[in-house]
Protein backbone atom coordinates (compact mmCIF):
# COMPACT_ATOMS: atom_id res chain seq x y z
CA UNK A 1 0.00 0.00 0.00
CA UNK A 2 1.52 3.38 -0.66
CA UNK A 3 2.69 5.31 2.48
CA UNK A 4 1.60 8.99 3.91
CA UNK A 5 4.30 10.22 1.89
CA UNK A 6 2.78 8.83 -1.35
CA UNK A 7 1.90 10.62 -4.44
CA UNK A 8 -1.22 8.51 -5.03
CA UNK A 9 -4.46 11.45 -4.18
CA UNK A 10 -6.63 10.22 -0.92
CA UNK A 11 -9.44 10.12 -3.30
CA UNK A 12 -8.11 7.89 -5.78
CA UNK A 13 -6.54 5.78 -3.01
CA UNK A 14 -10.24 5.70 -1.71
CA UNK A 15 -11.56 4.36 -4.85
CA UNK A 16 -8.78 1.56 -5.64
CA UNK A 17 -9.41 0.42 -1.43
CA UNK A 18 -13.58 0.51 -2.61
CA UNK A 19 -13.06 -1.43 -6.25
CA UNK A 20 -10.42 -4.11 -4.55
CA UNK A 21 -11.65 -5.07 -1.36
CA UNK A 22 -15.80 -3.88 -1.79
CA UNK A 23 -17.63 -3.79 1.54
CA UNK A 24 -17.08 -7.71 2.99
CA UNK A 25 -14.57 -10.13 3.36
CA UNK A 26 -16.03 -12.75 0.34
CA UNK A 27 -13.81 -10.17 -2.55
CA UNK A 28 -10.25 -10.17 -0.63
CA UNK A 29 -10.42 -13.87 0.57
CA UNK A 30 -11.20 -15.05 -2.79
CA UNK A 31 -8.16 -13.70 -4.03
CA UNK A 32 -6.36 -14.84 -1.20
CA UNK A 33 -7.18 -18.42 -1.94
CA UNK A 34 -6.38 -17.96 -5.74
CA UNK A 35 -3.00 -16.92 -4.60
CA UNK A 36 -2.42 -19.96 -2.21
CA UNK A 37 -3.94 -22.15 -4.36
CA UNK A 38 -1.27 -21.22 -7.52
CA UNK A 39 1.51 -20.99 -5.56
CA UNK A 40 0.64 -24.50 -4.26
CA UNK A 41 0.32 -25.98 -7.74
CA UNK A 42 3.59 -24.83 -7.78
CA UNK A 43 4.88 -26.35 -4.20
CA UNK A 44 5.95 -22.67 -3.45
CA UNK A 45 4.87 -21.77 -0.13
CA UNK A 46 4.09 -18.02 -0.12
CA UNK A 47 4.50 -15.41 2.58
CA UNK A 48 1.97 -13.43 4.13
CA UNK A 49 2.88 -10.19 6.50
CA UNK A 50 -0.03 -8.46 8.43
CA UNK A 51 -1.12 -6.55 11.11
CA UNK A 52 -1.80 -8.30 13.99
CA UNK A 53 -5.10 -6.19 14.39
CA UNK A 54 -6.58 -7.99 11.30
CA UNK A 55 -6.36 -10.73 13.76
CA UNK A 56 -8.30 -8.98 16.45
CA UNK A 57 -10.89 -7.99 14.20
CA UNK A 58 -11.65 -11.07 11.81
CA UNK A 59 -10.53 -13.89 13.69
CA UNK A 60 -10.97 -16.77 11.16
CA UNK A 61 -8.90 -15.24 9.31
CA UNK A 62 -6.06 -17.53 11.19
CA UNK A 63 -7.99 -20.11 9.85
CA UNK A 64 -6.94 -19.24 6.37
CA UNK A 65 -3.65 -18.63 6.85
CA UNK A 66 -2.56 -21.70 9.35
CA UNK A 67 -0.61 -23.23 6.23
CA UNK A 68 0.96 -20.42 5.16
CA UNK A 69 4.14 -18.62 6.70
CA UNK A 70 2.96 -15.17 8.51
CA UNK A 71 4.67 -11.85 9.36
CA UNK A 72 4.32 -9.68 11.85
CA UNK A 73 3.09 -6.25 9.45
CA UNK A 74 2.75 -4.03 12.60
CA UNK A 75 0.29 -3.95 15.36
CA UNK A 76 -1.15 -1.61 13.53
CA UNK A 77 -0.44 -0.14 9.70
CA UNK A 78 1.48 2.71 10.67
CA UNK A 79 5.01 4.05 9.89
CA UNK A 80 6.87 2.54 12.66
CA UNK A 81 10.18 4.49 12.06
CA UNK A 82 7.69 7.66 13.18
CA UNK A 83 7.55 6.33 16.84
CA UNK A 84 9.93 5.93 19.73
CA UNK A 85 11.62 2.83 20.38
CA UNK A 86 10.12 2.27 23.61
CA UNK A 87 6.43 2.68 21.66
CA UNK A 88 7.64 0.25 18.92
CA UNK A 89 8.96 -2.41 21.61
CA UNK A 90 5.53 -2.21 22.80
CA UNK A 91 3.86 -2.66 19.68
CA UNK A 92 6.08 -5.35 18.47
CA UNK A 93 5.50 -7.64 21.65
CA UNK A 94 1.59 -7.02 21.55
CA UNK A 95 1.60 -7.93 18.20
CA UNK A 96 3.67 -11.74 18.76
CA UNK A 97 0.93 -12.34 21.45
CA UNK A 98 -1.78 -11.46 19.37
CA UNK A 99 -0.40 -13.85 16.82
CA UNK A 100 0.61 -16.35 19.14
CA UNK A 101 -3.39 -16.31 20.65
CA UNK A 102 -4.57 -16.85 17.20
CA UNK A 103 -2.22 -19.90 17.04
CA UNK A 104 0.10 -18.81 14.70
CA UNK A 105 4.04 -18.39 14.74
CA UNK A 106 5.23 -14.96 13.46
CA UNK A 107 9.41 -15.08 13.30
CA UNK A 108 10.13 -12.11 10.47
CA UNK A 109 9.02 -8.84 10.36
CA UNK A 110 8.00 -6.21 7.08
CA UNK A 111 7.61 -2.73 8.26
CA UNK A 112 4.49 -0.86 6.48
CA UNK A 113 5.38 1.37 3.67
CA UNK A 114 8.76 -0.53 3.86
CA UNK A 115 9.75 1.72 6.24
CA UNK A 116 12.97 0.67 8.80
CA UNK A 117 15.88 2.69 10.26
CA UNK A 118 18.55 1.53 12.99
CA UNK A 119 15.99 2.51 15.50
CA UNK A 120 13.68 -0.08 14.37
CA UNK A 121 15.88 -2.81 13.67
CA UNK A 122 17.32 -2.39 17.52
CA UNK A 123 13.88 -2.42 18.83
CA UNK A 124 13.20 -5.96 16.70
CA UNK A 125 16.45 -7.39 18.27
CA UNK A 126 15.20 -6.38 21.26
CA UNK A 127 11.87 -7.91 20.99
CA UNK A 128 12.88 -11.05 19.51
CA UNK A 129 12.13 -11.07 15.63
CA UNK A 130 14.33 -13.20 13.78
CA UNK A 131 14.43 -11.63 10.35
CA UNK A 132 13.18 -8.49 8.89
CA UNK A 133 12.01 -8.23 5.54
CA UNK A 134 11.55 -4.49 5.19
CA UNK A 135 14.78 -3.26 3.12
CA UNK A 136 14.34 -3.06 -0.85
CA UNK A 137 16.99 -3.61 -3.69
CA UNK A 138 16.15 -2.52 -7.35
CA UNK A 139 18.03 -3.94 -10.37
CA UNK A 140 20.23 -0.39 -11.33
CA UNK A 141 18.94 -1.08 -14.93
CA UNK A 142 15.52 -1.64 -13.65
CA UNK A 143 15.37 2.14 -11.44
CA UNK A 144 17.23 3.86 -14.51
CA UNK A 145 14.59 2.91 -16.65
CA UNK A 146 11.83 4.01 -14.86
CA UNK A 147 9.94 7.13 -15.43
CA UNK A 148 11.70 9.98 -13.65
CA UNK A 149 8.59 10.58 -11.54
CA UNK A 150 8.82 6.84 -10.46
CA UNK A 151 11.89 7.05 -10.20
CA UNK A 152 11.56 9.97 -7.59
CA UNK A 153 9.11 8.02 -5.48
CA UNK A 154 10.81 4.81 -5.09
CA UNK A 155 14.00 6.27 -4.20
CA UNK A 156 12.07 8.92 -1.48
CA UNK A 157 10.01 6.36 -0.24
CA UNK A 158 11.82 2.85 0.18
CA UNK A 159 15.60 4.03 -0.34
CA UNK A 160 16.61 0.61 -1.79
CA UNK A 161 19.89 -0.20 -2.59
CA UNK A 162 20.34 -0.17 -5.90
CA UNK A 163 23.18 -2.98 -6.07
CA UNK A 164 23.11 -5.91 -8.75
CA UNK A 165 23.27 -8.63 -6.03
CA UNK A 166 20.69 -9.96 -5.07
CA UNK A 167 22.15 -12.06 -1.88
CA UNK A 168 21.40 -11.12 1.15
CA UNK A 169 23.92 -10.35 4.14
CA UNK A 170 24.15 -12.65 7.25
CA UNK A 171 23.25 -9.63 9.81
CA UNK A 172 20.77 -9.81 13.04
CA UNK A 173 18.11 -9.70 12.93
CA UNK A 174 18.80 -11.25 9.32
CA UNK A 175 17.93 -9.23 6.28
CA UNK A 176 15.79 -10.55 3.76
CA UNK A 177 15.87 -7.87 1.42
CA UNK A 178 12.28 -7.34 -1.07
CA UNK A 179 12.88 -7.05 -4.49
CA UNK A 180 11.47 -4.12 -6.11
CA UNK A 181 9.38 -3.01 -8.75
CA UNK A 182 6.62 -4.59 -6.71
CA UNK A 183 3.29 -4.90 -7.85
CA UNK A 184 1.61 -1.29 -6.31
CA UNK A 185 4.59 0.16 -8.27
CA UNK A 186 4.50 -1.87 -11.60
CA UNK A 187 0.39 -2.10 -11.42
CA UNK A 188 -0.86 1.68 -9.66
CA UNK A 189 1.57 3.71 -10.50
CA UNK A 190 3.36 2.11 -14.34
CA UNK A 191 -0.01 0.77 -15.39
CA UNK A 192 2.08 -2.14 -16.43
CA UNK A 193 0.30 -4.81 -18.74
CA UNK A 194 0.62 -8.22 -17.44
CA UNK A 195 3.41 -9.16 -20.14
CA UNK A 196 5.29 -5.90 -18.78
CA UNK A 197 4.69 -7.77 -15.57
CA UNK A 198 6.37 -10.96 -16.30
CA UNK A 199 9.25 -9.22 -18.29
CA UNK A 200 10.19 -7.26 -15.35
CA UNK A 201 10.20 -9.98 -12.49
CA UNK A 202 12.05 -12.84 -14.88
CA UNK A 203 14.38 -10.18 -15.10
CA UNK A 204 14.77 -10.11 -11.90
CA UNK A 205 14.94 -13.90 -11.64
CA UNK A 206 17.87 -13.42 -14.82
CA UNK A 207 19.73 -11.35 -12.74
CA UNK A 208 19.78 -13.60 -9.21
CA UNK A 209 20.44 -16.55 -10.84
CA UNK A 210 24.16 -16.23 -11.72
CA UNK A 211 25.42 -15.23 -8.59
CA UNK A 212 22.72 -17.83 -6.89
CA UNK A 213 20.94 -15.13 -4.78
CA UNK A 214 17.66 -15.17 -2.78
CA UNK A 215 14.82 -13.17 -4.87
CA UNK A 216 11.84 -12.01 -2.57
CA UNK A 217 8.52 -11.12 -4.23
CA UNK A 218 6.33 -8.26 -2.62
CA UNK A 219 2.51 -9.29 -4.56
CA UNK A 220 -0.11 -8.28 -2.47
CA UNK A 221 -3.45 -10.71 -2.83
CA UNK A 222 -6.04 -7.88 -3.33
CA UNK A 223 -3.92 -7.20 -6.56
CA UNK A 224 -4.10 -11.35 -7.87
CA UNK A 225 -6.56 -10.72 -10.49
CA UNK A 226 -4.05 -8.53 -12.10
CA UNK A 227 -0.82 -10.38 -11.48
CA UNK A 228 -2.32 -14.03 -11.75
CA UNK A 229 -0.55 -15.02 -15.37
CA UNK A 230 2.44 -12.88 -14.58
CA UNK A 231 3.11 -15.04 -11.18
CA UNK A 232 2.28 -18.17 -12.93
CA UNK A 233 4.96 -17.47 -15.17
CA UNK A 234 7.54 -16.56 -12.86
CA UNK A 235 6.61 -19.83 -10.77
CA UNK A 236 6.83 -21.98 -13.60
CA UNK A 237 10.07 -20.54 -15.27
CA UNK A 238 11.78 -20.71 -11.65
CA UNK A 239 10.80 -24.71 -11.48
CA UNK A 240 11.55 -25.26 -14.58
CA UNK A 241 15.34 -23.80 -14.17
CA UNK A 242 15.93 -25.60 -10.54
CA UNK A 243 14.91 -23.33 -8.37
CA UNK A 244 14.38 -23.57 -4.59
CA UNK A 245 11.06 -21.90 -4.33
CA UNK A 246 10.50 -21.56 -0.78
CA UNK A 247 8.91 -19.21 2.44
CA UNK A 248 10.64 -16.31 4.20
CA UNK A 249 10.67 -18.38 7.80
CA UNK A 250 12.50 -21.29 5.75
CA UNK A 251 15.15 -19.05 3.81
CA UNK A 252 16.01 -16.94 6.74
CA UNK A 253 16.49 -20.82 8.57
CA UNK A 254 18.58 -22.24 6.04
CA UNK A 255 20.92 -18.81 5.57
CA UNK A 256 21.17 -18.97 9.01
CA UNK A 257 22.78 -21.93 9.39
CA UNK A 258 24.68 -22.18 6.16
CA UNK A 259 28.63 -22.15 6.84
CA UNK A 260 30.10 -18.19 6.42
CA UNK A 261 32.04 -17.27 3.16
CA UNK A 262 31.02 -19.91 0.62
CA UNK A 263 28.60 -19.48 -2.21
CA UNK A 264 25.20 -19.87 -1.61
CA UNK A 265 23.34 -23.49 -1.62
CA UNK A 266 20.20 -24.12 -1.61
CA UNK A 267 18.28 -27.19 -0.85
CA UNK A 268 17.72 -29.94 -3.57
CA UNK A 269 20.92 -28.35 -5.48
CA UNK A 270 18.76 -25.47 -5.92
CA UNK A 271 20.26 -22.75 -8.76
CA UNK A 272 18.82 -19.66 -6.89
CA UNK A 273 16.07 -19.00 -4.29
CA UNK A 274 12.78 -17.33 -4.81
CA UNK A 275 10.06 -16.70 -1.87
CA UNK A 276 6.51 -14.86 -3.13
CA UNK A 277 5.11 -12.86 -0.49
CA UNK A 278 1.95 -10.38 -0.16
CA UNK A 279 1.20 -7.86 2.60
CA UNK A 280 -1.98 -8.31 3.84
CA UNK A 281 -3.24 -5.12 4.64
CA UNK A 282 -6.94 -5.09 5.40
CA UNK A 283 -9.71 -7.27 3.93
CA UNK A 284 -12.57 -4.94 3.49
CA UNK A 285 -12.36 -1.77 2.66
CA UNK A 286 -13.57 -0.74 6.47
CA UNK A 287 -10.08 -2.01 7.65
CA UNK A 288 -8.96 1.30 5.97
CA UNK A 289 -10.97 3.48 7.78
CA UNK A 290 -9.45 3.27 10.80
CA UNK A 291 -6.02 2.05 11.83
CA UNK A 292 -7.06 0.38 15.19
CA UNK A 293 -6.02 1.46 18.60
CA UNK A 294 -4.80 0.08 21.95
CA UNK A 295 -8.47 0.69 23.19
CA UNK A 296 -9.91 -1.68 20.29
CA UNK A 297 -7.54 -4.46 21.32
CA UNK A 298 -8.20 -4.10 25.05
CA UNK A 299 -4.85 -4.28 25.74
CA UNK A 300 -5.02 -5.69 29.30
CA UNK A 301 -6.39 -8.85 27.63
CA UNK A 302 -2.87 -9.94 25.86
CA UNK A 303 -0.40 -8.21 28.03
ZN1 LIG B 1 1.34 -2.83 4.17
Amino acid sequence: MPGPKSLTSLPLRGLRIARRYGWTTSRFLGHLEGMQELCRRYEAPCSFPLPAVLLARHPFLADRLRDATVLVHGLFHLDYAELDSASQQHHLTLAKRLFERHQLLAKGFRAPYLSIDATLEESLRETGYEYDSSRTWILTSHLNALPKSVQGFVKAQYRPSSGESASPPQTYPMELPVALPDDEIMIDRLHYPEREISRTLLGLLEQAEPTRGAVVLQLHPERFPLFRSSLETVLSHARDRGWWLTDLDSLADHIRHRPDGVPPRWPGSGVAALAVSGDIDGITSRDFLSRGSLDELKVDDIT
